[in-house]
């Protein structure tokens, strides 16, 4: 998911009206995120109409429970005005603090508040470019890990469901890998703490350089990694992991003058049409797969569909007693 490519600045030319025809830039508009997700999250509002709303079908997509599936829409007219429609949102929207009659445009101004529900608030405004970049700054720092410049986890735990709900539009599933470096506490003490941070840009590296666009990554904390991918099938997940531990295991890290090698565990669980998921139950179950992993002699993948469950073990054993 790469913010910058879906963000980047573009200065709009407006012609004005008269014999002199002057081309004057328009800085874009935005909504700044003031409350309820990540504080500071930028959308750009582009096009004649951008719908608001918890589900995946709308251009800015908000997963809070008090936001209607389809809540509201921005318009712009042909002469640059912009207005704000409530699409009959059962908890309401609000502009400057003053709710707005449902199905009916209320004139949208630079730097207003709009509130979606009960918890979202947003200002949209409009931002030049030195503006731009310096509010993407903000937002940057507030989501990445200092050290591997992946996202955060509070980050990823904000974008889960978003991405499931459309990965699920798509008719996709989602796999969720949660990975953990082999030994770590090791690397540390044989090499040395910097060694150890070189290991960890190593292998943001290698997540980094083998996800794509559609995929979630972030450093979920300490020398524990977070991914979710888009798949069709549960399997699709288990083997984009053993990619990921291959491309590990074969890396070499150079750590000052020492080259060294780390190798991770993964544990994965996904949500997929025949067997659905709620994010809880991926992450809980993805959990319970990487520590089989680790069990059971770490520097592999374990997913949790291709665990047996206790009862299909019994099961299997009493097969195996009467045979
Ligand atoms: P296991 O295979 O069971 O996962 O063993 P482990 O040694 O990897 O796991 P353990 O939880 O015992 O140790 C994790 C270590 O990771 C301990 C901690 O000092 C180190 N660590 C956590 N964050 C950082 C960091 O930002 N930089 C460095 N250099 N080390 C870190
Ligand atoms: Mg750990
Ligand atoms: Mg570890």
């Amino acid at each position: 998911m790469d913010l910058k490519a879906a963000t980047h600045v573009c200065v709009s030319p407006v012609e004005m009206e008269g014999d002199d025809t002057q081309v004057l830039p328009r800085s874009p508009m935005y909504l700044i995120t003031i409350q309820g997700g990540v504080p500071g999250a930028m959308l750009r509002i582009e096009g004649p109409e951008a719908s608001l709303g918890r589900s995946a079908e709308n251009v800015h997509q908000f997963p809070d429970p008090t936001i209607s599936r389809r809540h509201a829409v921005i318009t712009h007219d042909g002469s640059g005005d912009a207005w704000l429609t409530d699409l009959g949102s059962s908890n309401g929207t609000y502009l400057d603090g003053k709710r707005v009659p449902p199905h009916a445009a209320t004139r949208l101004e630079d730097g207003a508040r709009i509130q979606l529900g009960a918890s979202i608030i947003l200002k949209y405004a409009s931002l030049g470019p030195d503006d731009e970049r310096f509010q993407r700054e903000m937002f940057e720092r507030t989501v990445r890990d200092n050290l591997t410049g992946l996202y955060n986890r509070g980050y990823f735990m904000e974008q889960i469901g978003p991405l499931c709900e459309r990965n699920r539009m798509r008719n996709l599933g989602t796999a969720l890998l949660m990975v953990d470096i082999d030994h770590f506490k090791r690397v540390n003490d044989l090499h040395g703490h910097e060694a150890g941070d070189a290991a960890l840009r190593e292998v943001a590296k290698v997540l980094r350089e083998s996800t794509r666009s559609d995929d979630l990554v972030a450093r979920y904390g300490g020398e524990e990694f977070i991914v979710a991918l888009p798949v069709a099938s549960a399997d699709q997940g288990w083997e984009r992991a053993e990619q990921f531990r291959r491309m590990l295991a074969s890396r070499p890290i150079r750590a000052g003058r020492k080259e060294l090698r780390v190798t991770a565990s993964f544990g994965v669980s996904s949500s997929t049409m025949a067997r659905p998921r709620g994010i809880k139950a991926l992450m809980t179950t993805a959990d319970v797969a990487l520590y089989e992993a680790k069990r059971t002699g770490r520097d592999r993948v374990v997913a949790a569909e291709r665990m047996l469950t206790a009862a299909e073990r019994r099961t299997e054993s009493c097969d195996a007693l009467a045979v």
